[in-house]
């Protein structure tokens, strides 16, 4: 028996390792959504988008890229640039990639969504759950809350990581956040 298709926002492989695990526990059929143009340089977000094309088809799972459009995202995180990780910029860039994985969900008539950003220890699952909560609930679609780092899930991402054999970047992914 087939449970309920999610739309999963992936941020990166390693992050998707225990989302898929944990979604396919659940018998979800799961689509995968490559969305981050907040990665830069461009060269770390081909990068980051091969090794997550190389996990989906060894775990299974379909998968969805968009254009890398760095631009877009600058316009979203403008006057944040100084921010600390963690700060107004990391809050207006979960809720820029949440909208954009709302927005690709209805598209595919997926009735459910959710991210694999809360694996990460250096970030806040409850605010990122209530960002997908709040947009889930103006766009009318559902968003499943999940805190991935949860049960040791970060230990496990590096041991999969390792047993996939697939890249583990050592910042999250800005151009900003690379400076503080
Ligand atoms: S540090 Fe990470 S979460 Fe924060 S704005 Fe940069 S890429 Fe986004």
């Amino acid at each position: 028996m087939v449970g309920k298709r999610v739309l999963l926002h992936i941020c990166c492989a390693p992050c998707a390792t225990v989302g898929i695990e944990t979604l396919k526990n659940e018998l979800c059929e799961i689509e995968g959504y490559f969305f981050n143009p907040n990665i830069y340089p461009k060269e770390e977000y081909q990068k980051r988008l091969q090794s997550t094309e190389k996990l989906s088809k060894m775990l299974d799972i379909g998968l969805i890229t968009d254009e890398y459009n760095p631009e877009e995202w600058k316009k979203a995180v403008k006057g944040m640039e100084k921010e600390k990780e963690g700060g107004r910029r990391c809050t207006q860039c979960f809720r820029f990639r949440l909208e954009a994985a709302a927005q690709k969900a209805k598209e595919k008539n997926i009735p459910n969504f959710t991210t694999t950003l809360t694996l990460s220890p250096y970030k806040n699952e409850k605010l990122i759950n209530s960002i997908g909560q709040e947009i889930g609930e103006r766009r009318n679609i559902n968003f499943i809350k999940y805190d991935f780092k949860e049960n040791g899930g970060f230990q496990k991402s590096i041991t999969l990581s390792k047993q996939y054999d697939i890249y583990r970047q050592s910042y999250c992914g800005c151009e900003f956040g690379k400076l503080v």
